[in-house]
């Protein structure tokens, strides 16, 4: 008898002590199938088959498989984690998504269409519980985390909808949530988007992100195949510390040593993401200390204008300082982009999902020296 056979399998189950289909890889799916239901182990890949390729709704549409199998199925098995409950589309085309989860919290999903690629942005957790300062889902807290399923069927749910009209071809945790705060619930779900045999999302245009959290991003490189982001933020502890107090127990140093430890295949890079927030973290000297913090590092550099939402303390950077930033970067042969702003009529963008509630986490002091560059509290 060998190691896995021994092990008993645990699966995410709804209320009613249903299998959540969605939460379970391909191997782990043709084991329940097999010592669950004792069925032959290739029913997982036709099963597979409807859930990702066909994008099945309901057990019945699922032809081939014999009607007692899909009667079995449905007593014990349930497809969708998460129900539409609204779309917003934005004058740009970006579409903000709403889901409703079995136990009735609301969390969002952005569809990005640009020229090249169509974007799906995907939450991991219902609120966030790392409370960065310019962040607005940092001011619901922590509500709870997400299943595997409830990751996956945004993207099952969008091309359910979506994808007669465009196809979705890159998927970014950078949603709602914290995705290396739920990392067992994440991984698998990475490796059920890259499966080759179901959503078949390449490797490369599946990207999580992290506000660092540095054991997980280990673990995260060791366990999953898609690409990592890090929003990076500000240069110094001191202003860190303040901005994503994450930074308090995993300073920028071990973050940065973290991320020259990565393992990384050829041509892979590590995106960092920055909020160019004014007066606070877009001055030469930061994108100086960019180019010292990120050496050895094979990365590209995301600048995100901030969006800001009511009652923000923060201001975005003016253009032309972001123009000078990423110029600045460019002379020192860093790899700069700067992302556009989508979707701000509907409030899709960047930072700007979820609905803060009645505890919302504390505010934080800034450093002295940056008082003045935010707006009274
Ligand atoms: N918790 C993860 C995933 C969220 S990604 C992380 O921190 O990486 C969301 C990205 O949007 C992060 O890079 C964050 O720094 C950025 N962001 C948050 N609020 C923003 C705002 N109001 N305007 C622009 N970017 C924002």
């Amino acid at each position: 008898m060998n190691a896995t056979s021994t092990e008993t399998l645990t699966v995410d189950r709804d209320a009613d002590g249903k299998v959540l289909l969605m939460s379970l890889t391909l191997p782990v799916l043709t084991r329940w199938l097999v010592e669950a239901l004792d069925e032959k182990p290739f029913r997982a890949r036709q099963l597979w088959h409807w859930l990702y390729i066909r994008h099945a709704s309901s057990f019945d549409d699922m032809t081939d498989l014999s009607k007692g199998f899909r009667e079995r199925l449905r007593d014990v098995a349930r497809i969708d984690t998460l129900e539409p409950a609204s779309v917003h589309q934005a004058s740009d085309g970006t579409r903000k998504l709403a889901w409703k989860t079995l136990t009735g919290a609301v969390i969002e999903s952005v569809l990005i269409p640009t020229e090249s690629r169509v974007t799906l942005c995907i939450s991991s957790q219902v609120g966030c519980a790392m409370n960065c300062q310019f962040c607005l889902t940092a001011k619901m807290g922590l509500r709870g985390n997400l299943t595997t399923a409830e990751i996956v069927n945004q993207v099952v749910l969008a091309r359910r909808m979506f994808e007669s009209e465009q196809h979705i071809s890159n998927v970014v945790f950078m949603g709602m949530g914290e995705p290396f705060h739920n990392l067992d619930a994440v991984i698998p779900a990475t490796h059920i988007l890259i499966s080759r045999e179901g959503m078949d999302f390449s490797q490369r245009k599946v990207t999580v992100s992290t506000s660092g959290l540095v054991p997980e991003i280990r673990r995260f490189g060791k366990e999953s195949q898609a690409r990592l982001a890090v929003s990076l933020n500000a240069t110094t502890d001191e202003t860190r510390d303040w901005l994503m107090p994450i930074n308090r127990k995993y300073p920028l140093a071990e973050l940065m040593a973290a991320l020259r430890e990565y393992p990384m295949k050829q041509g892979e890079r590590v995106t960092f993401e920055y909020v160019m927030l004014k007066g606070v973290n877009d001055s030469l000297e930061d994108a100086k200390r960019i180019v010292k913090l990120t050496a050895h590092i094979p990365c590209k550099i995301n600048l995100i204008p901030f969006n800001p939402h009511p009652g923000t303390e923060f201001e975005p950077s003016p253009r032309e300082r972001i123009d000078e930033f990423m110029n600045y970067l460019f002379s020192k042969h860093l790899n700069v982009t700067i992302r556009t702003t989508r979707g701000d009529d509907r409030m899709a963008a960047c930072g700007q999902l979820g609905q803060p509630g009645p505890r919302t986490p504390k505010r934080l002091e800034p450093p002295p020296h940056l008082r003045d560059a935010v707006r009274p509290a």
